[in-house]
């Protein structure tokens, strides 16, 4: 059965999408089956794995209305084995719209139980809120993942999404755990980002990946043309660091 992911902090800018793009195309590299669903009203993870997220006929939004099913929701990415349900600008609307729904907590782990046989990884890009698109990734997921970015404020914030985590858990989705930490951003040059993987790794209790990704402006470029870091430089810094997460994510047996 597939193992689902969900990448989540409520910070924005802290590599959530730059992760569920790099990951999920590393996890495919791998030969492995991956689902990417975009749960971002921001459309990122669509249009960074080169889907055109305004010639859209389904998207999660519509999945999460009822308005379709999630196998008419899925669109095939130009890469081998990676596919996507993807998100676009709707979104913005879906949580109003979701008021008075019944469980509407499980409105996408209702879906994805479908389908979930089909992959071996399903990697869920979380908006960078804990709303209820968010808490819907959380009841979905087996795991979540903590991108942090190495930065001064890294560590604000954080307890309130482990609070939020251990409350889903143990009101809505016993079975979640953490996947783990994923340190981004990180910049060999300053003390700074040190002090902040060594500052979490002594105030956190939980996983922390080996693989760090760095800073590398070949991350920040590949989006604009539609490709995964592993197709747009596949030997630049950020598509060897994301081949090693995928690796290590591979790896996991404890979970
Ligand atoms: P989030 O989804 O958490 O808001 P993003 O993944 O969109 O964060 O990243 C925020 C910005 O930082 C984007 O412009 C992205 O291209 C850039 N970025 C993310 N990770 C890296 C990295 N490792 N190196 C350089 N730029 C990065
Ligand atoms: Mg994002």
């Amino acid at each position: 059965m597939g193992r689902v992911i969900a990448i989540a902090n409520q910070k924005g800018g802290v590599g959530k999408t730059t992760t569920a793009i790099n990951l999920s195309a590393c996890l495919a590299e791998a030969k492995k089956k991956v689902l990417a669903i975009d749960l971002d009203p921001q459309g990122n993870t669509t249009s960074g794995l080169g889907v055109d997220k305004n010639e859209l006929e389904n998207t999660v939004y519509e999945l999460m209305l009822g308005e379709c099913t999630i196998k008419e929701s899925l669109t095939k990415t130009e890469i081998e084995s990676l596919y996507l349900i993807p998100s676009n600008v709707n979104l913005a609307g879906a949580e109003i719209e979701l008021l008075g729904i019944n469980d509407k907590e499980y409105i996408l782990r209702n879906a994805v139980d479908y389908i979930k046989d089909d992959y071996d990884f399903i990697i869920i890009d979380c908006p960078p809120s804990l709303n209820m698109l968010t808490v819907n990734a959380m009841t979905t997921a087996d795991t979540i993942l903590v991108p942090i970015q190495c930065e001064y404020y890294a560590l604000e914030g954080l307890s309130q999404l482990i609070h939020t985590i251990d409350l889903v858990q143990q009101r809505l989705n016993p079975h979640l755990r953490m996947e783990g930490v994923v340190f981004t951003m990180y910049d060999a040059r300053t003390n700074l980002s040190l002090q902040v993987v060594e500052n979490v790794k002594n105030n956190l209790n939980t996983t922390i990946y080996k693989t760090i990704i760095p800073r590398n402006i070949r991350l920040a470029e590949a989006p604009s043309h539609g490709l995964p870091i592993n197709l747009y430089d596949s030997k630049s810094a950020g598509a060897e660091s994301y081949r090693l997460l995928a690796q290590e994510v591979i790896g996991r047996k404890d979970i």
